[in-house]
């Protein structure tokens, strides 16, 4: 379970993430629904540790993990991560990035782990080749899998589905929803599109210049919009 309190970040006197407070159960998807530049990425960056808050606090399982005294490392919050930029490592394998967070077990189970994993996203073909040999998409599918493999307790997804064509895209929404369930991993996926959060969310924050503007269920917030813009924001997006 993950809990943020009144978080708060500025960038040059301008207040870019404005009191966010939410919580996520596991199993279940949350997604950070708004506009480009209305502070989703930064709300993640802080959670993952990677940027730092002005206030508020971060928990995870009831535990502490940063608030403006104490700060755990980004490495030791137990949090996975997949981000749009998060490249793959050029000099491993494709079986070895997979493998690169699974710290525990022999090396059987690793590769099982790996093979189970590239056999979901349907990569086994490449298991033994090299970042350089796949298209832009298909190591986007790798870093997910490698994201997926240590089976995180908590996971921050930034636009994960972005750079796949919507052929694709829809396949690999699924599947990766269905790994994360049968993980019982909590979830924060950020996206700027409605439609990925109408499909992919038990809970859509919306967000608007740096706060959350409505939380609730995907159905409620869609057809009860909180106000003009975030009707605007639902249908201009369609
Ligand atoms: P998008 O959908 O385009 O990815 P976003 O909601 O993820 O947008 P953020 O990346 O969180 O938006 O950025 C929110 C605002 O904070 C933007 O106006 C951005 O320019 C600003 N910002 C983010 N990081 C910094 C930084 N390190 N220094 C200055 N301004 C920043
Ligand atoms: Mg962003």
């Amino acid at each position: 379970r993950l809990e943020v309190k009144n978080l708060m970040r500025s960038f040059e006197g301008r207040t870019v993430v404005n009191d966010i407070s939410f919580a996520i159960q596991p199993g279940q998807v949350t997604c950070l629904l708004g506009p480009s530049g209305c502070g989703k990425s930064t709300t993640l960056r802080m959670i993952a540790g990677v940027e730092m808050q002005d206030s508020g606090e971060i928990y995870v399982d009831g535990a502490l993990v940063c608030d403006t005294i104490f700060r755990l490392p980004p490495e030791r919050r137990e949090i996975g991560l997949m981000f749009q930029d998060f490249a793959l490592f050029p000099h491993l394998s494709v079986a070895d990035n997979v493998a690169f967070g699974l710290t525990s077990g022999s090396k059987a189970e690793k590769r099982a782990r790996v093979e189970e994993l590239l056999e979901r996203v349907d990569l086994m073909r490449f298991i033994d080749g090299y970042p350089h040999q796949l298209s832009g998409g298909e190591q986007q599918r790798v870093a997910l899998a490698r994201a997926l493999a240590p089976k995180p307790k908590i996971m921050l997804m930034d636009e994960p589905f972005s750079g796949l064509d919507n052929r694709l895209r829809d396949g690999i929404r699924d599947e990766t929803l269905n790994i994360l369930k049968e993980q019982d991993t909590a979830v924060l996926l950020v996206t700027h599109e409605p439609e990925e959060a109408m499909r992919m969310a038990d809970e859509i924050a919306l967000m608007r210049d740096g706060r959350i503007v409505q939380h609730g269920a995907p159905y409620n917030v869609y057809t009860r919009p909180v106000d003009r813009a975030a009707l605007a924001f639902f249908s201009d997006a369609n």
